[in-house]
């Protein structure tokens, strides 16, 4: 008897104007891991061509980060059902990783350095501010322990290390968080504001990040994580993932680690 490889949709959220820092390789990492275990993967562009039923297709969501312009155009075409289409995904629990920009539009809303401010999903309750274009921007290497729960309990028991992470951040936009949960805390760098200690957003199962590097690669544990999420909620069963050798990434962490000075607790 044969049976059908399982399927990963990833729907990216327009490439074309949201890939300004690199974060595609958020998408290849997901896609390659996917495939090298046997899973067949689609990558499904989201953006001015798709419509609300394409949204509803993807298995997991990819946003990445963007210009303040570009931020707008896209926030003016994700409305009405497109809209809709992404807060019931995101409600429902489809997994996916929304780096800097993206959490920008997915929050409350954005106001850019220049003109009006720009309205946005409302699914992450959170609002950014961009302080002008005299501030300085954040920019530089991020190091962030994962706190959300139940994230940073799984992320561990994958990986049997605390759920640290590393990047690179680059905004000007400051975020506060209303009710929605910090993804974890600031060890080294900036974050959301610079003030308050904390970095990104978790809501259901969407992980929303000022990190970029781009994140998975340079933290593939976390890509597993959205692979066996969105997994699990396709064909309601437990998938357990085959094992990757991450000798290199795992290796680049710790360089990162030793040359930023962050000590990695046990
Ligand atoms: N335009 C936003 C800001 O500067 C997002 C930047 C980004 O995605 N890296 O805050």
């Amino acid at each position: 008897m044969s049976y059908a490889p399982m399927e990963i949709i990833i729907g990216w959220l327009y490439p074309k104007l949201m890939s300004t820092y690199g974060d595609r390789g958020n998408v290849i990492t997901i896609e390659r891991r996917a495939q090298w275990r046997g899973y067949n993967v689609t990558v499904l562009p989201l953006d001015q061509n798709s419509t609300a039923e394409d949204i509803k297709s993807v298995d997991i969501i990819v946003g990445g980060g963007a210009q303040d312009r570009q931020q707008e155009i896209v926030m003016r075409d994700l409305q009405g059902a497109k809209a809709q289409s992404m807060r019931h995904k995101i409600e429902n629990g489809t997994p996916g990783v929304f780096t800097c920009g993206s959490p920008q539009l997915l929050g409350n809303y954005y106001e850019p350095a220049f003109g009006k401010r720009i309205e946005g999903l409302g699914i992450l309750d959170l609002v950014s501010v961009h302080p002008g274009e005299n501030t300085k921007r954040c920019i530089g290497n991020l190091v962030i322990e994962v706190t959300a729960s139940p994230l940073a309990a799984e992320l561990q028991a994958m990986t049997g290390i605390k759920p640290y992470l590393v990047g690179f951040e680059n905004h000007g936009g400051r975020t506060k968080l209303g009710k929605v949960a910090a993804l974890g805390r600031v060890v080294y760098g900036l974050g959301n504001n610079g003030e308050d200690g904390t970095e990104g957003a978790f809501y259901q199962n969407a992980i929303a990040t000022y990190s970029h590097g781009p994140l998975l690669p340079k933290n593939p544990f976390v890509a597993d994580w959205l692979i066996q999420t969105a997994l699990r909620l396709k064909y309601q069963q437990e998938i357990k993932l085959s094992t990757l050798d991450d000798t290199l990434a795992m290796q680049g962490r710790e360089a990162m680690f030793k040359r930023l000075k962050v000590d990695l607790p046990n």
